[in-house]
């Protein structure tokens, strides 16, 4: 890509947070750019607007990945767009079907080699493609495996928007709900996640509904503020998982920087601004965070706040010496939270959420089901 020669580009580089501290571009996807800015992208090569709306559908619809596939076009633009800009095509390094079918796995390769992992989701309501947002996580969340190896870049918003769009073109069908809930933190990445979530709303692309899209963070507080702001009916979901900061900042150590007053304060401005009840995530994990009073504790902090409880039970991780919550604790659980008021679902209950992954997304983590190298996915097919 000659970024230079694209003059009317401002914002154009600064788009993508991807970019290693060396300054090389390892990633320059156009589909990283918002529908406005290649909409004037190609109304100063004089081109009428009609063919930027071409160009969009191309790229976010149809999943184009050479200008030369886009057979509307003249071939002059074709080529010329060739000449400026890049498509960026994810390849598929494994893809592994759970539950049935019901839950299936990928595992990408990006630009760079990065590898990343992305979860579609069949139920009864639609298609769910729960979307990585990082390679790795600084978060350091003490029970999950995505952290375990720190962070190695962010995504770009080409690259988030490459998962959702590969699963149409996997299966046919157009995808019906994102969840942000896969690799890495979204709000630690949060420039390109806004970019991410106002491209595959827009009608032009994919259009997925915002009310059929959820944030899932950690508890980093100015993301929370700035999902507020953007004016998308996005829903937030926080994965809480203490009642108190003295387990929390253990459990989750964003917690020492973003306390849970103020991530509770942020919740309920959240709640104020967008209408939108939030989702908090529970985690249990045996003997640590799952007793009567952390229950009643967890009630109290969240009193007063329209809201929903998920509990989730723990998947293992290796190397970790957490084990889960027996059901019996968690029904006990979740009948302190019932008694009082609250709105609880646990995972295997509903049976609507990933049950099988979460956690335990990590490219290179071969536990409790082994993932499939790229030399195992040629013999397979
Ligand atoms: N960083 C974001 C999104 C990714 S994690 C966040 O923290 O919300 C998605 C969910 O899985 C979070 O609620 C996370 O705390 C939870 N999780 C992490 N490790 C887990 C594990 N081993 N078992 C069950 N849930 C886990």
């Amino acid at each position: 890509m000659h970024v230079e020669r694209c003059t009317s580009f401002k914002t154009f580089q600064s788009v993508f947070d991807s970019r290693p501290k060396d300054g090389k571009m390892r990633e320059m996807n156009v589909k990283s750019l918002s529908i406005d800015e290649i909409e004037s992208f190609l109304s100063d090569l004089g081109e009428p607007r009609f063919r930027a709306r071409q160009v969009v559908h191309w790229l976010f619809v149809n999943g184009a990945e050479t200008f030369d596939q886009m057979t509307n076009l003249p071939l002059k633009l074709r080529s010329r767009l060739a000449e400026l800009l890049t498509i960026s095509v994810p390849s598929i390094v494994s893809k592994r079907s759970m539950d049935g079918g019901l839950t299936v796995k990928y595992l990408f390769e990006f630009a760079g080699g990065d590898e990343v992992e992305t979860v579609l989701m069949h139920r009864p309501w639609g298609r769910t493609v729960c979307v990585s947002s990082q390679v790795g996580c600084r978060m350091g969340c003490r029970f999950c495996a995505s952290g375990k190896g720190g962070l190695i870049r962010n995504l770009s918003p080409g690259e988030m928007y490459d998962q959702v769009l590969f699963m149409k073109k996997d299966t046919g069908l157009r995808p019906s709900h994102v969840v942000l809930m896969g690799t890495g933190e979204p709000f630690d990445n949060l420039k390109n996640t806004l970019r991410f979530l106002k491209t595959v709303t827009h009608p032009a692309t994919l259009g997925i509904g915002a009310r059929h899209i959820t944030v899932s963070t950690c508890g980093v507080v100015p993301g929370i503020k700035a999902l507020a702001e953007i004016g998308l009916q996005v829903g937030l979901a926080v994965s809480i998982h203490a009642p108190n900061d003295r387990l929390r900042d253990r459990l989750v150590p964003v917690n020492r920087r973003y306390p849970l007053h103020s991530l509770i304060e942020a919740c309920r401005e959240f709640y104020a601004k967008t209408g939108r009840r939030i989702t908090f995530e529970y985690t249990l994990i045996a003997g640590e965070n799952d007793g009567a009073g952390e229950a009643r504790g967890l009630a109290e902090l969240l009193k007063g706040l329209p809201c929903h409880i998920n509990l989730i039970p723990l998947n293992r991780v290796t190397d970790r010496p957490f084990e889960a919550t027996p059901p019996d604790r968690v029904q006990r659980f979740k009948k302190i939270l019932e008694q009082e008021g609250l709105v609880v679902t646990s995972r295997r209950e509903v049976g609507g959420e990933i049950t099988a992954a979460c956690g335990q997304l990590r490219s290179n983590y071969r536990e409790p089901y082994r993932m499939i190298t790229k030399s195992d996915f040629a013999k397979q097919v």
